[in-house]
C-alpha cells in the first residue's frame, strides 16, 4: 500500500519509505491511500484467532506487498512478546491495561514494532535514532531498540527533570544506546534534535530518524490492541463498546479510529486530555488556538499542540464522519487525584493520573447499562510510585523489570544546552 502527505496528496511513498523519513514534505504526515475494510462477519472470524497471528494480519492489509505475512508473524511475534489485560472495575467499566510491556507504557507496542520492522528493512548505511524524551517514548525507544544491529540510538532528556526511577530505566543500557542529560528543559532538548535534523552537513553523512509519534509505523501497531480489547468481550457487548483514551499527542486515539474505520464496532470515542485543552475548544468552536502547554499531573500528556490531529481530521474527512460525534473532556488536576483516590478506596483499583484522567471523562458519559466501557490504562502505577504512595498512603511494589534498573549504573553523558557541542559529539561518535 502507498502512503501520501496529508499536506502535498502529490507526495506518494511506500511503506518502508514512510518509516524511515517520518515526515513529509511541509511537515506533512502520512497517510494510508486507503483503509482497508473487513466487514462485520468476518471481524468475528479475526476476533476468534490469537492476538499475535491477527495482529500480523491486520498489519499486513497495510503492507503486505512489502514484507509476507510469515516474516511479518515473526517480527510481531518479537515487538508484541508481553501480555494485556481487559481489568473490570465496576459493573460496566473496564481497563485495558497496556502497560505490561517492558517499559511499562503503552508506548512499548508501537515503539517495538517500529524497532523490529526498521531492522527488517536495514540496510548497509547505519540507521541513527535520536529522539527527546521527557520520560516515556525515552524508555520505549531505548528497550525496543537495544542491542538491534545497525542502529544507534541517541536520547535527550532534561538533568534532573525526569524521575530518578525513569531516569534509571533508560539510561543503564549502555552498548548502541546513549543518553544524554542536557542542562535544560525538555523544549531545549527538542530543539537540539530539530537542528539536528536540519543540519545539511548531518543529514548527508547518516540517516536520522526519529522513532517519534508521527511515525505512521507506531500508529498501525496501535490498532492491534483495540481488536484485542475487543476479542477479550462477549459477542453480545461488542456493539456498545464506548473507548475513552488518555490523549497528549493523539496518536492512540488515531490508531483507534483507524480500527473503527477498518470495521471495528466500536460505537462512541472519548478523548480524554488534562488541562491542556485545544481539542476541546476546538470542537467546541471550531478554532485552533494552542495555548501555552501548562504542566499538569500526567506529563506525558502536556501538549498543547497535538501532532497527530490532522490524521484524525484526514479520518473523518474520508469516512464523512461527522467531528461533533467525537466527545472530548478535559480534566484537571484536582479531579484527576480525586478519581486516583476514589478508584483505590471504592473498588481498590491503583491507577495512575493519565489512566485516571480516562476513567475519569468515562464514567461521566456512560449513560445506560448497555453501555460497554473501556479506559485505557497506559502506565503502570509503580512509574510514579512517590506521588501515588502518597496520595494513597500506601507502598506499592515495584515490578521486577524496575527493581532490576535500580540497581544498574547511571550511563549518562552530561552535556551543556549548546547545539555546537552536541554536533561535535555526534561526528566524533558517529561519522
Ligand atoms: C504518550 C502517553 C500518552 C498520550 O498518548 P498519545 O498517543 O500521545 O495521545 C498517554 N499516557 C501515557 C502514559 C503516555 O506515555
Amino acid at each position: 500500500m502507498n502512503f501520501y502527505n496529508i499536506n502535498n496528496y502529490k507526495e506518494i511513498i511506500n511503506f518502508k519509505q514512510a518509516l524511515k523519513i517520518g515526515l513529509g514534505k511541509n511537515q506533512g504526515l502520512f497517510f494510508p491511500s486507503f483503509i482497508p475494510k473487513i466487514n462485520l462477519k468476518n471481524i468475528n472470524q479475526i476476533l476468534d484467532m490469537d492476538f499475535i497471528n491477527r495482529s500480523s494480519y491486520l498489519i499486513s492489509l497495510f503492507i503486505k506487498d512489502e514484507i509476507s505475512l510469515k516474516n511479518l508473524t515473526k517480527i510481531i511475534h518479537k515487538a508484541f512478546n508481553f501480555p494485556l489485560k481487559l481489568i473490570n472495575i465496576k459493573n460496566n467499566i473496564f481497563c485495558l491495561e497496556l502497560f505490561h510491556g517492558p517499559t511499562l507504557s503503552f508506548k512499548d507496542f508501537g515503539v517495538r514494532f517500529m524497532s523490529q520492522i526498521l531492522n527488517y528493512f536495514t540496510e548497509q548505511k547505519k540507521i541513527i535514532i535520536l529522539t527527546a524524551t521527557s520520560g516515556d517514548t525515552g524508555a520505549a525507544v531505548a528497550h525496543a531498540f537495544y542491542n538491534i544491529n545497525n542502529i544507534e540510538v541517541i536520547i535527550l532528556y532534561p538533568k534532573n527533570k525526569i524521575s530518578v526511577l525513569q531516569e534509571k530505566l533508560f539510561c543503564t543500557l549502555g552498548k548502541n544506546i546513549k543518553t544524554i542529560a542536557i542542562e535544560g528543559n525538555f523544549d531545549d532538548c527538542q530543539k537540539l534534535v530539530k537542528q539536528s535534523f536540519e543540519d545539511t552537513y548531518l543529514r548527508n553523512k547518516v540517516i536520522l530518524n526519529s522513532a517519534n509519534s508521527i511515525n505512521i509505523s507506531r500508529l498501525i501497531a496501535q490498532i492491534c490492541y483495540y481488536f484485542e480489547a475487543f476479542a477479550k468481550i462477549k459477542k453480545n457487548n461488542r456493539n456498545n463498546v464506548i473507548v475513552s483514551i488518555p490523549c497528549g499527542n493523539f496518536g492512540n486515539l488515531t490508531a483507534g479510529l483507524i480500527a473503527k474505520s477498518m470495521g471495528l464496532p466500536i460505537k462512541k470515542f472519548i478523548a480524554a486530555t488534562n488541562s491542556n485543552d485545544t481539542v476541546l475548544r476546538y470542537l467546541k468552536n471550531g478554532i485552533w488556538k494552542p495555548k501555552k502547554t501548562i504542566t499538569t499531573l500526567s506529563n506525558a500528556m502536556d501538549v498543547n499542540n497535538p501532532n497527530n490531529w490532522p490524521r484524525i481530521l484526514e479520518l473523518f474527512k474520508i469516512n464523512n464522519w461527522n467531528l461533533n460525534r467525537l466527545s472530548s473532556q478535559s480534566i484537571s488536576d484536582n479531579l484527576t487525584e480525586k478519581s486516583i483516590i476514589k478508584l483505590y478506596n471504592k473498588y481498590k483499583y491503583i491507577t495512575e493520573p493519565h489512566s485516571a484522567i480516562a476513567y475519569h471523562a468515562l464514567s461521566s458519559k456512560i449513560k445506560c447499562q448497555e453501555d460497554f466501557g473501556i479506559f485505557l490504562g497506559t502506565a503502570h502505577p509503580a512509574k510514579f510510585q512517590d506521588y501515588i504512595d502518597k496520595i494513597l498512603k500506601i507502598r506499592i511494589k515495584l515490578p521486577i523489570v524496575l527493581t532490576n534498573y535500580i540497581k544498574k549504573e547511571n550511563l549518562s553523558y552530561n552535556f551543556p544546552n549548546n547545539f555546537t557541542y552536541f554536533k561535535t559529539f555526534l561526528i566524533k561518535n558517529y561519522i
